[in-house]
């Protein structure tokens, strides 16, 4: 069995801009802080190519803003482990948490930045050719496809912002969408709809993906005249939404019926001392301003938690000198 690691008293997990600004607030409160982190810091910021939303920054890569983000944090004290939690639970008021490599710690309050991961298509040849024509992110990997016809599915924002992204790239790409409009926000839309090598593919489903050993083409079905054709492609971007990683406690958290997690205004999950900030959480929008505004926010109510903690055992251990 581990030996029990007690040194911190607030565990993050997962080191998006929630999580690192969780850090910062944590941390600059002394609050011994740690962050557990799979990857490299930065969540998914990391993987975009250009953020032009988060205030103060007109236009500003990814990468960088992960660096400034993850270096502000440390600044004021934060750690960070590349780890991945197994499992979280209760002992008492104190929280436990697993790791893969081993490792188990005992905090008083656990801040939940996780995030979550892609959703796939569901269809033929998706999984085989993964890595292979099949990608979920634009930026890690659409220099491969340099000259080529590329389609995107989806018809959020990630779907209509990284089909322009991957004009860069690619000779053309499509836009295959399920219904008639995206739901994008307006002024992405219009960015794709300016740019002469998109063109949408409307109320059209993707139904295979086929190729030897690297993608050669894509079959869809128009909904509405229920015909299929084959697209000549040598990439296919789903960017359907995402599934929150919201299973890493014991637990069971309450959550909206899409697996978001479910919080209070101090973003205290439904069980005491576990918050949970950033695109685990259910909200309306996940930008990185709010999940910057959550993280703070659930920050300071996890330190407040902590006093109260403090207090109950300062008041018990003076009832109990009283009585002898
Ligand atoms: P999203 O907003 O949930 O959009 C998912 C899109 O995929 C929708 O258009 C949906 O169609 C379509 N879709 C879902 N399941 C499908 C399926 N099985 N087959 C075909 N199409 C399917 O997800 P997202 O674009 O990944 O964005 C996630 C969050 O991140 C959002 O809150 C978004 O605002 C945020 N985000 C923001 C930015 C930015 O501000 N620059 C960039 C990226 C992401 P319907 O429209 O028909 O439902």
């Amino acid at each position: 069995m581990a030996e029990t690691i007690k040194d911190y008293e607030v565990i993050i997990v997962g080191g998006g801009p929630g999580g690192l600004t969780a850090g910062l607030y944590t941390s600059r409160a002394n609050r011994k802080t740690l962050l557990i982190e799979k990857y490299l810091p930065g969540g998914q910021i990391a993987n975009t190519e250009e953020v032009e939303d988060y205030t103060g920054f007109e236009l500003i890569s990814g990468a960088e803003l992960a660096e400034k983000m993850t270096n502000h944090a440390k600044s004021f004290g934060l750690e960070i482990v590349s780890d991945e939690v197994g499992e979280i639970w209760s002992e008492g008021d104190h929280k436990m948490i697993s790791t893969k490599s081993g490792k188990l710690y005992e905090t008083k309050a656990v801040i939940l930045a996780p995030g979550g991961t892609a959703t796939k298509l569901g269809i033929e040849g998706e999984d085989r050719l993964n890595g292979k024509g099949v990608s979920y992110c634009a930026i890690c990997d659409g220099a491969f496809f340099k000259g080529q016809i590329i389609a995107v599915v989806g018809g959020g924002d990630a779907a209509v912002e990284e089909a322009t992204f991957l004009t860069k790239f690619g000779s053309k790409v499509y836009i295959i969408h399920r219904r008639d409009q995206f739901r994008a926000q307006k002024i992405i839309q219009e960015r794709a709809f300016a740019n002469p090598k998109i063109e949408v593919i409307w109320d059209s489903t993707a139904e295979k993906i086929e190729g030897e050993t690297r993608v050669e083409s894509l079959t869809i079905r128009n909904l509405k005249t229920k015909k299929t054709r084959d697209l000549a492609v040598g990439a296919v971007f789903p960017f359907i939404g995402f599934v929150p990683n919201s299973n890493l406690t014991r637990e069971e958290l309450e959550k909206d019926s899409a697996g978001y997690i479910l919080t209070d205004e101090k973003m205290e999950t439904s069980v005491k001392g576990i918050f949970a900030c950033g695109d685990v959480r259910s909200q309306l929008v996940r930008q990185i301003t709010n999940a910057v505004g959550d993280g703070t926010t659930a920050a300071v109510a996890a330190e407040k938690h902590i006093e109260n903690l403090e207090d109950k055992s300062r008041q018990t251990s003076s009832a109990s000198s009283s009585a002898k």
